[in-house]
């Protein structure tokens, strides 16, 4: 099968923080990608602006080298890159400052789409709004993407919404969670809603429990000081686990709009109670291997701070009342995998005599690493020696099931770019949604550290602290195990 590319329009893409490692890892590379495929069309132009003294030629050369460094195998395209190098442009720019705002607003086209990347920390969001504005450089129709982590808690994520309200209407502000740009997480959806199959069985009649996991094999490495001020549950669960807990349970959207599905998932945060206190587990890694200890990783002997949490959370609807949501997130764990699994009920009653087994089918949907979608069944065992039942997996690989030669499956950041382009926000957040998240998380967080709770700790290279497996066994349940 070959996959089907639609040309977006024509877009001034200016990206504030254009030298940085998420622009040169991530954005640039992918936006490569998007102009080799024929997506970006050729007369758009790429706008690096940071603070960097550097003309467009020196960024070129750095974009170049950032290609050669993190792109994949089509960087041996030497024409295409040429190409697509003429296209990129740079301004060095003071987001605090005035310096550089003049140059950038004469670099600008009219009458076609300008789209703005705030690749910065957020306490600069504000200044950059401010100034877009004032330099008459973005529109109405110009649209802003805005990076995580949006806020630390309610208030300040409600502070930096105002901040931005001030100058751009919620339809034209994209708040990123790449999570949401991962072709399984779309899939999620056709599974869900395009299948007859499912439907039926998704609630609390047939399922008896969800299961998420985030396992990361890597540190907390240069991020330590950033890390150690948020934690797993700032980092990740707040954004990225309860992007994916949302897209499980939500009920069916009227359509696949942006607002029709961003009601659904904001009705499913607001539904999900409070968490116990004895259901939440807090890990922190020990030295293993060849690495440190997250303290040393951290750089704060004494921190609290969690790099591992698993909780049992539910929400409290018709559909799902009663059926536990299991989440587990955590770094330098056995294997890097993310996973979505659907464990549904055990059979009443088995016609099967000997069987003694037990039978659940499980559909899990892999993020990471093969993206893919399997599904546990029950059969017999092959051979004679009467009905002995064995559970299997039915197992979809994308890339194979699709044909890998042909099929190109684009990274979460330029899918997200081009619907931002597009005009398209149903894989972005809205404001609401992500303070529904914080007023959740917040008194999760305020809870421990009224408690001066100390995480567990944990051996780098297992599957998180001992606590987190009872967690799972005291309601007689087991985690699905962590593998890549
Ligand atoms: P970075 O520190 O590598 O880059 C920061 C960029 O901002 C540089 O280009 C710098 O020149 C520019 N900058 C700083 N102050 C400026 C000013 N006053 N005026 C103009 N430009 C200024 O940061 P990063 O890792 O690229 O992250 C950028 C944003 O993306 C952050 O909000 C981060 O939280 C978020 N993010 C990054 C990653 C990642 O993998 N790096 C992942 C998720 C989210």
């Amino acid at each position: 099968m070959v996959s089907r590319v639609i040309p977006v329009d024509t877009f001034d893409l200016v990206i504030f923080g254009g030298t940085g490692d998420l622009a040169r890892r991530k954005i640039l590379p992918g936006l490569f990608r998007r102009f080799l495929s024929g997506q970006m069309p050729s007369d758009s132009r790429v706008i690096g602006a940071a603070r960097s003294e550097l003309d467009s030629n020196g960024y070129r050369q750095m974009i170049s080298d950032a290609i050669a460094e993190f792109g994949g195998d089509e960087k041996s395209d030497k024409d295409g890159l040429a190409a697509f190098l003429a296209r990129l442009e740079y301004v060095t720019v003071d987001a605090k400052g005035e310096n550089g705002w003049s140059e950038l607003a004469k670099l600008m086209r009219k009458d076609i789409v300008k789209a703005f990347y705030f690749s910065v920390g957020p306490s600069l969001f504000g200044d950059l709004a401010e100034r877009l504005h004032k330099h008459k450089i973005a529109d109405a129709n110009s649209r802003i993407v805005v990076e995580k982590p949006f806020g630390r808690d309610l208030e300040t994520a409600q502070a930096l919404n105002e901040t931005l309200a001030a100058h751009f209407e919620e339809g034209q502000i994209y708040r990123i969670d790449h999570y949401l740009g991962k072709e399984t997480v779309q899939n999620l959806m056709a599974v869900r809603f395009g299948n007859v199959l499912f439907e039926p069985l998704w609630n609390n009649h047939y399922v008896d429990h969800i299961q998420i996991t985030v396992a990361e094999t890597v540190g907390v490495g240069g991020r330590g000081a950033y890390y150690d001020r948020a934690g797993a549950m700032r980092d990740m669960v707040q954004n990225h686990l309860m992007q994916l807990l949302c897209l499980i349970a939500m009920e069916p959207p009227s359509q696949f709009g942006a607002d029709e599905v961003r009601d659904e998932k904001l009705k499913v945060i607001s539904e999900l109670e409070t968490v116990d206190a004895h259901h939440i587990v807090r890990g922190q890694y020990n030295a293993g291997g060849d690495g440190d200890s997250y303290r040393v990783d951290a750089e704060n002997p004494r921190s609290f701070t969690e790099s591992f949490i698993a909780m049992k959370c539910h929400i409290s609807n018709w559909r799902w009342s009663g059926v536990p949501f299991y989440l587990r997130t955590g770094k330098r764990m056995k294997a890097r995998t993310s996973e979505i699994a659907v464990v549904f009920k055990e059979l009443g009653h088995s016609i099967f005599d000997g069987d003694s087994g037990t039978h659940q089918n499980i559909l899990a949907i892999r993020l990471q690493p093969n993206e893919g979608i399997d599904m546990q069944v029950t059969i017999k065992e092959p051979g004679p020696g009467g009905m002995r039942l064995v559970d299997v997996p039915l197992d979809m690989s994308f890339a194979e099931a699709l044909g890998d030669a042909d099929i190109e499956v684009a990274d979460a950041y330029e899918r997200l770019i081009m619907d931002v382009i597009r005009g398209n926000q149903t894989l972005f957040m809205r404001g609401d949604e992500v303070e529904a998240a914080w007023r959740w998380t917040d008194p999760l967080i305020a809870g421990w550290e009224g408690r001066s709770d100390v995480p567990k700790l944990y051996d780098a290279g297992s599957a998180g602290p001992e606590d987190a497996m009872m967690l799972m066994h005291r309601d007689n349940r087991k985690w699905r195990e962590v593998k890549g």
